[in-house]
């Protein structure tokens, strides 16, 4: 198909889905080969190939045995502990079956979930593959995320199993998850599971309860010879659900499919990121995000390329530690996010010219808006084409990219290009839910069905997924994204923001509702605002207006910094730093509408130096004056 060009495949991929998918589904081992590509008796739950039978981590590791089982298919690279591990498919293979005869053991059956909560170690990937081999649905937990976001995870998705290590690194500092789960456990409600202790050294506390807590290597020990095979399930079968933030406070636990999900990763390794069986894939994101689960984990997997798995930041030790990476296992396709570069653009340039980068053909930047200067310096530096990819948690795959694999189109400057295949898109009014033209704004859509990969429901409430997703618009529902956009006349799309309160920092999304929900359990908060405000590096920050029980309490320079720590240190406790608001302001009340509604737009449009613009809805003027001043103190 890859010869038609990019128009004509896009197009074939919406008006014969069950050709074009059917095709690509040959790209996947099935035990029950599907007839059907698509069942949409349903809509809008799509279910792909829904008579098909097969299994993510046979196709991940199993199948390349006889062609690839000496390959290098896992290379780990800590820059925080020095360590350097290289698994061969064969390894991968034996790892994940002592895993897997590990979990069995432990009660872990089919459909049952296995919650992992583990830093960036290549133990973490053979707990994905071990849960999926098994049928059991593994929902990571990313390891920066704090006791109480672990906890609604674990009530949510209530686990038999967890999956957890002593501690990660961070900077060269220890940071301990094993006490977080300890206490995430006291505070969640779900069934106390079994919990799997990787324990790296690292952290002394070695506090372990009877009956619960089992160490990883006594394991590995006892299943060390362990053969489990492949649990088949149909295509639909649950293979993972992954949290994300929305715009109430209570994550949605995005649940993903078996078989669409396969095809979809597999075609996406060649038509999007032109990568071949073989070679070396480089993702930086962490496992604890989408990208990091199709892209560090599934995709290059199941492609047959040895994935590199990196745990550390892009500057140390040195900001060459990256291209260093490129150049020793010859990587010729890197994923990675526009934060990343902008960090490691206020670096020596020189960096980028003292590795030998000869293999790497393209850059893949995903997860926020990418700016032209970070786009143009590093496309210079390293001398391939940087490539925009735009998607959601939700969609496990790029819904807008140039697609070089099939042709390679020129690409516009601030533009992830086009619709992939299997996406058909339109943008809507806000108001009328009219379908727009070129040059016209309005809301980005996805035409049901879903592509396969894309999320199946939410997690445990269909009705959730319907009214979250579907229920913008009178008439056939259509999925929304959430995002402003606009396509012009020759077709290339322009991301133009969110039309919700959720935010994103440094590619991570999240919800202002979740912050504000850990911001108001400091004592002395009466009632507060998140806003995301534009940051040259993150992108967006979270910033906080508080208003104060006792106001007294922050009076004076010292107290009020002080009082802005605790309340930051809150944020801590209960999202992780990610979610820590750059900024703590406080004021005596804040702008809300007549009917009460927080004019979170007018507060952002403040803080980011813009007109607030409408305000006749506004109840109290002064509380607008207020949140001016507390930005611009004079
Ligand atoms: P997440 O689900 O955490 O991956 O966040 C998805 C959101 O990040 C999208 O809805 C967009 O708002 C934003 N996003 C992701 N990729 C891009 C991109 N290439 N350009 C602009 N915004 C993006």
């Amino acid at each position: 198909m890859a010869g038609a060009g990019y128009k004509a495949t896009h197009e074939r991929s919406i008006r014969d889905r069950e050709g074009f998918w059917l095709e690509e589904a040959s790209r996947i081992d099935w035990r029950v080969k599907p007839t059907t590509a698509l069942d949409a008796s349903r809509l809008p739950f799509a279910q792909w190939f829904p008579d098909g039978q097969t299994n993510l981590c046979h196709n991940a590791v199993d199948r390349h045995l006889p062609e690839r089982g000496a390959q290098s298919a896992l290379v780990y690279i800590s820059s925080e502990t020095g360590a350097t591990r290289t698994f061969t498919y064969a390894q991968v293979y034996r790892e994940v079956n002592r895993l897997a005869g590990a979990m069995k053991g432990l009660g872990v059956e089919c459909g049952d979930r296995v919650l992992i909560y583990m830093p960036m170690v290549p133990e973490a990937i053979f707990a994905m593959l071990a849960t999926v081999r098994l049928g059991a649905v593994h929902s990571v937990v990313f390891g920066g995320f704090a006791a109480a976001s672990l906890a609604a995870r674990i009530d949510d998705a209530q686990p038999r199993l967890i999956m957890t290590a002593d501690a990660g690194m961070r900077m060269g500092k220890v940071i301990p998850l094993k006490p977080l789960l300890d206490e995430a456990l006291a505070l969640s409600a779900a069934a106390t599971p079994q919990v799997v202790v990787l324990d790296r050294g690292l952290a002394p506390d070695r506090a372990r309860v009877a009956g619960r807590d089992h160490d990883y290597a006594r394991l590995r020990g006892i299943h060390m010879n362990d053969e489990i095979a492949c649990e088949w399930v149909p295509s639909s079968h649950p293979s993972y659900i992954l949290y994300t933030s929305g715009t109430t406070g209570r994550p949605k636990g995005v649940q993903r499919d078996t078989g669409g999900y396969a095809v979809a990763l597999a075609s996406s390794m060649e038509y999007i990121y032109d990568s071949r069986p073989g070679e070396a894939w480089f993702c930086t994101s962490d496992i604890g995000w989408v990208v990091g689960h199709s892209y560090i984990v599934y995709a290059p997997l199941i492609n047959g390329s040895t994935t590199i798995l990196y745990e550390g930041l892009p500057m140390r030790p040195d900001p060459g530690v990256w291209w260093k990476i490129v150049q020793d296992y010859r990587v010729s396709g890197m994923f990675s996010s526009p934060t990343a570069i902008r960090v490691l653009k206020k670096q020596d340039p020189a960096w980028l010219g003292r590795y030998d980068l000869s293999t790497l053909r393209f850059l893949f930047l995903a997860g926020e808006p990418l700016d032209e200067p970070t786009s143009a310096w590093i496309s210079k530096g390293l001398g391939v084409p940087v490539i925009d990819n735009y998607w959601q948690t939700e969609t496990g795959w790029p819904i807008l990219t140039a697609q070089p694999g099939i042709e390679d189109t020129p690409r516009k400057i601030g533009s992830p290009s086009f619709a992939t295949y299997g996406y058909e898109l339109e943008i809507r009014d806000e108001q009328t839910g009219a379908a727009l033209g070129a040059g016209q704004k309005g809301v980005l859509c996805i035409v049901p069905p879903l592509p396969p990969g894309c999320m199946s429901t939410i997690w445990r409430d269909d009705e959730r997924f319907i009214s979250t997703y579907f229920s913008s618009f009178r008439g056939a529902p259509v999925y929304t994204t959430f995002d402003w956009a606009t396509r012009d006349e020759d077709g290339y799309y322009f991301i133009l923001g969110r039309t919700d309160d959720v935010i994103n920092v440094a590619g991570h999304r999240l919800g202002t509702r979740e912050i504000e929900e850990a911001v108001q359990t400091h004592a002395n908060v009466a009632e507060c605002a998140v806003v995301g405000v534009a940051d040259a590096l993150k992108g967006q920050v979270p910033v906080a207006f508080v208003v104060l029980k006792d106001p007294a309490r922050a009076e004076g320079a010292l107290q009020c910094s002080a009082h802005a720590r605790e309340v930051q240190h809150a944020v801590d406790t209960h999202i992780g730093a990610i979610g820590r608001p750059a900024q703590v302001h406080f004021v005596a009340a804040l702008p809300k509408t007549r009917s009460g509604k927080l004019l979170r737009r007018s507060i952002q449009a403040l803080a980011e130096g813009r007109d607030p613009g409408d305000l006749t809805t506004l109840e109290d003027p002064a509380a607008l004056e207020q949140v001016r001043e507390a930005l611009n103190p004079r």
